[in-house]
């Protein structure tokens, strides 16, 4: 799905000629978990024939300096879409710097002024995961309006923005988060069960209601053995890649659970995070397409971008 998503958006690139929508990603430091997913950024750019460029401060960067490096770029005509790769630096203020990209080339949907438009409907960049969710349930045919969906987490990059696609597709919505009563009975509501919590294998046969559609946000790394053989018995591909790399992931649902009880599972890798890159490069040009005609041309509700 991701690769469908990913030659639709190549064929509106190509509609640029030899003026192709132009991504900068600021990463500063080296957090070796940014340094992988940007790599799949810009290898995505390349992939899809968008111009890209790394902005790569030192750790030490102050926030003065990246405020003048996000005007640079707001001011540059090469450039349409801003994303500066979080966590940022702890003397940095990651609020200031989001708020300094211009809203017109805010790919990750994050400023309050896109976060507006979310809320009130109105066209324009929503966050890439939960856009990349809807676009997983749309394209497998799984039905939303009037369903029970509850999303556990509440955060401002997934839960929340989550929950209010999955309103405005006129789902009834539950957002649970750590103060929640009750999980497991809030999750056994659900038709629709989102996990965005970054805790391994949280929701289990107790949350899952059967035939419940379950969607895990969640990347987390088990460095145990014994753990490793606890959630993938017998998963001879996990146990290999265990003892090559000392680790592997695991979301927020025990896949055990998932797999005796969902209709339908997204598996962790390989299930929300290819679509979260594939939404990234949707909204990408969406923004170049505005840029060039002056309007958001795409509407959120309707499609990628
Ligand atoms: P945050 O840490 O910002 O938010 C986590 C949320 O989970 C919070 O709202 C928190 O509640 C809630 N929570 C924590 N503990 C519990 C609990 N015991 N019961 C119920 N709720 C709980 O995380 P993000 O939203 O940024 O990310 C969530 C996960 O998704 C992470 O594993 C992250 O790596 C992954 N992720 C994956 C992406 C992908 O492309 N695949 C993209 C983005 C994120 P409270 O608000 O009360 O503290």
């Amino acid at each position: 799905m991701a690769a469908a998503i990913r030659a639709e958006v190549a064929e509106r690139v190509r509609a640029f000629g030899d003026r192709p929508p132009g991504l900068a990603v600021i990463l500063a430091g080296h957090d070796p978990a940014s340094e992988v997913y940007v790599r799949g950024k810009i290898r995505a750019c390349e992939e899809l024939g968008i111009h890209s460029e790394q902005l790569l401060p030192p750790a030490e960067v102050s926030t003065a300096e990246l405020l003048a490096l996000v005007e640079a770029l707001n001011a540059s005509d090469q450039i349409d879409g801003i994303l500066v790769q979080l966590p940022l630096p702890p003397q940095v203020d990651a609020g200031a710097v989001l708020l300094a990209v211009s809203p017109e080339k805010d790919v990750d949907g994050f400023h309050p002024v896109n976060l507006g438009r979310l809320v009130t409907q109105r066209p324009g960049p929503v966050p890439c995961t939960p856009a990349g969710i809807i676009q997983l349930l749309k394209r497998n045919d799984i039905a939303i309006a009037g369903k029970e969906a509850v999303v556990v987490g509440r955060s401002d990059i997934v839960g929340k923005p989550l929950a209010l696609l999955l309103l405005h597709e006129h789902a009834t919505v539950t957002i649970a988060h750590s103060r929640t009563r009750n999980l497991e009975q809030v999750c056994q509501r659900a038709e629709l069960l989102f996990a965005a919590v970054g805790k391994a294998a949280m929701l289990n046969e107790r949350h899952i209601h059967p035939g419940a559609v379950v969607v895990d946000v969640g990347v987390n790394r088990l460095t145990r053995a014994e753990d490793v053989e606890r959630y993938f018995p017998g998963n001879a591909k996990r146990r290999e890649e265990f003892e090559r790399r000392g680790s592997t992931l695991i979301g927020d649902v025990d896949p055990r659970a998932a797999c005796a009880l969902a209709s339908a599972f997204t598996p962790v890798p390989g299930g929300v995070g290819p679509l979260t890159i594939a939404m990234l490069m949707a909204n990408t040009v969406a923004a170049a397409e505005r840029r060039r005609r002056g309007q958001w041309t795409v509407d959120s509700k309707e499609g990628p971008g």
